[in-house]
């Protein structure tokens, strides 16, 4: 094991263009529950699919019920050491992107840059009307729909959702091609807390590793891309003990 941790700290150490990819694993230290896992909100809720939410005011009632009950654990969740290593692999100059599968907006409260940041899966950190685009703040909606049970609307009469993908909702191309033309350029990617079991998301890692790029998969539990010859390095357990102190070790000055 502390071979192996040495062997992250030195692959960080010589990446110049990093690619981090980033599953719920990474925010569980900061109290966001892991949708996929054995407690996951979806072992007691169905989801809504997004053409019954444009479609139908009581599965958009039932859509805003289900984030109503998660809104106060986002809004008040707090990056980790994770997030903050992170930021702090862009202060030095060696991150090219981060492409992360969470909806929690910790990257982006934990100061790493929009132009730096790819969330897949969307945020729920704003609302976004389905007709004109308009992105707004979550909390007077929430306010709104506690109030009224009803699902809110645009001021152009659009239908709210926050900001994330739902089920049945294509990601959006100018996301997809932003992580894929990072993932053609980085020199070095690491995938954070992820099963890897989600595509397309899931692709963008290997699109690095089979120009060749290092691939470093961290994880607790088992992941699809186990045992691929283009993992170069696998380690097992909790992230927030493994990465932050290998991105400190690797920014130690000299050699
Ligand atoms: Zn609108």
């Amino acid at each position: 094991m502390q071979n192996e941790r040495a062997h992250l700290a030195r692959l960080l150490r010589a990446g110049r263009k990093i690619l981090l990819f980033t599953g719920a694993g990474i925010s569980t230290g900061s109290g966001i529950p892991d949708f996929r896992g054995p407690d996951g909100v979806w072992k007691k809720r169905q989801p809504v699919y997004y053409h019954d939410f444009m479609r139908s005011e009581a599965a958009r009632v039932e859509h805003w019920d289900y984030k109503l009950e998660a809104w106060a654990a986002f809004r008040d969740a707090q990056p980790n050491a994770t997030h903050h290593s992170i930021v702090r692999l862009e202060q030095a100059g060696k991150l090219l992107a981060v492409v992360t599968q969470n909806i929690d907006g910790l990257h982006a409260r934990a100061g790493t840059s929009a132009e730096r940041l790819v969330e897949l899966h969307g945020s729920n950190r704003l609302v976004e009307c389905q007709t004109c685009g308009k992105l707004t703040e979550p909390g007077p909606h929430f306010e709104y729909f506690r109030r009224t049970r009803e699902a809110p609307l645009c001021e152009c009469g659009g239908y709210l959702k926050p900001a994330t993908i739902s089920f049945g909702q294509n990601l959006r191309n100018e996301d997809l091609e932003r992580a894929e033309n990072a993932a053609k350029e980085a020199d070095l990617v690491v995938a954070l807390g992820s099963t890897l079991s989600v595509y397309p998301a899931a692709n963008i890692p290997m699109v690095a590793a089979a120009r060749g790029a290092p691939y470093v998969v961290i994880n607790r539990g088992p992941t699809e891309h186990d045992g691929l010859a283009e993992v170069t390095l696998r380690l097992e357990g909790d992230i927030g003990e493994i990465f932050p102190p290998a991105v400190a070790a690797a920014l130690e000055p000299g050699e």
